[in-house]
């Protein structure tokens, strides 16, 4: 069985260690402020793919949607595994919220061609809203299971899914293709493979080759062309597509195929002091319950 399964992947402020102003007065993100990370819980989509090929062989491609430097995870990825890795990166696609988001990813699916299984993360620990994978899985008509811990098994064109609900689990089987959104507890993702980093630190993607001319003279498009075909034979070559290469027309992506408009951003200090103590008892936790429901907190 010939399996091709594509991994979303976000690159994502570590939220974890803001070193500046989060949040510009235009109500993006200071990227700049931000160290990035691969989105934790697509590491686990990225390393469920990995541990499917592994069993019943196949593809790995990964795909990110962000600006030239989110090339940064789609190495990683290569290092961790991966086969082949695609950016999509244009002005045009920056300030897109979940609609433009899972619009451009769609239509990366469209373009890779026959895909039989989407792995997205649950959630990104940035926008927050678990939105873009069940809204790429209804762009392209797929059947989608969310939640997913572990895959079962996969046979003639078939799945069988375990996935997390309240209280438990459920088992699904569907017929591929089929999107899943992948939970932080399906795995513990591998390390990075000291071989393979020393194998792929040099791919890179058409702008990166282009910027690189410091450390090599490419007399002509010619020799940038001879350039890239060595790279691409090598496994090196990171697929670079902006609006242009998904064919479609560009008021669908970024800030003008975004209906969310961003009204205002506060960024919300939390000062300590305004504590009170609530008794370890039920009437404490009564009251308690009481105040939460009283300041709309709790419903
Ligand atoms: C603080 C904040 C609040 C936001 N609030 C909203 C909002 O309320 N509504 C809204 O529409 N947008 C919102 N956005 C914008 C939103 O973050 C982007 O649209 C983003 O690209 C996708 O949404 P998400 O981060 O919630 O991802 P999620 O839907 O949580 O991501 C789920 C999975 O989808 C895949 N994925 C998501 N983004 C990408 C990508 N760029 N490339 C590849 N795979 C990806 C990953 O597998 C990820 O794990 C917000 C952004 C920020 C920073």
């Amino acid at each position: 069985m010939s399996l091709t399964t594509l991994v979303f992947a976000k690159q994502v402020p570590d939220t974890a260690n803001i070193t500046g102003q989060a949040m510009k007065d235009d109500g993006t993100v200071n990227r700049a402020a931000l160290p990035a990370i691969f989105n934790p819980e697509d590491l686990n989509a990225l390393e469920m793919a990995l541990e499917l090929r592994e069993r019943v062989g196949g593809r790995v491609l990964v795909c990110t949607m962000g600006p030239p430097s989110a090339a940064a995870i789609l190495r990683q990825a290569l290092y961790m595994g991966a086969d082949e890795t695609i950016l999509l990166t244009d002005r045009r696609f920056a300030g897109a919220d979940t609609l433009a988001t899972s619009y451009a990813l769609s239509c990366a699916v469209r373009k890779v061609g026959s895909v039989d299984l989407i792995l997205c993360g649950r959630q990104a620990i940035d926008g927050d809203t678990a939105q873009v994978g069940p809204q790429v899985a209804e762009k392209l008509g797929m059947a989608q299971v969310t939640y997913a811990e572990s895959i079962e098994w996969v046979r003639e064109g078939r799945i069988r899914v375990r996935s997390l609900i309240d209280g438990g689990h459920e088992v699904v089987e569907a017929p591929l293709p089929l999107l899943l959104t992948v939970v932080s507890s399906a795995n513990t993702p591998r390390p990075v493979g000291a071989r393979r980093l020393m194998q792929y630190k040099r791919a890179v993607t058409r702008s990166e080759l282009a910027a690189r001319s410091g450390d090599r003279v490419y007399e002509d498009a010619n020799q940038l062309a001879a350039e890239e075909q060595r790279l691409r034979r090598q496994g090196l070559w990171i697929h670079e597509w902006g609006v242009d290469d998904l064919g479609e027309s560009p008021e669908h992506f970024g800030l003008a195929g975004s209906p969310t408009k961003v009204k205002q951003i506060e960024s919300v200090v939390l000062t300590g002091g305004s504590y009170k103590d609530i008794p370890p008892t039920d009437e404490g936790i009564q009251g308690l319950v009481h105040e939460l429901i009283a300041d709309h907190i709790l419903s």
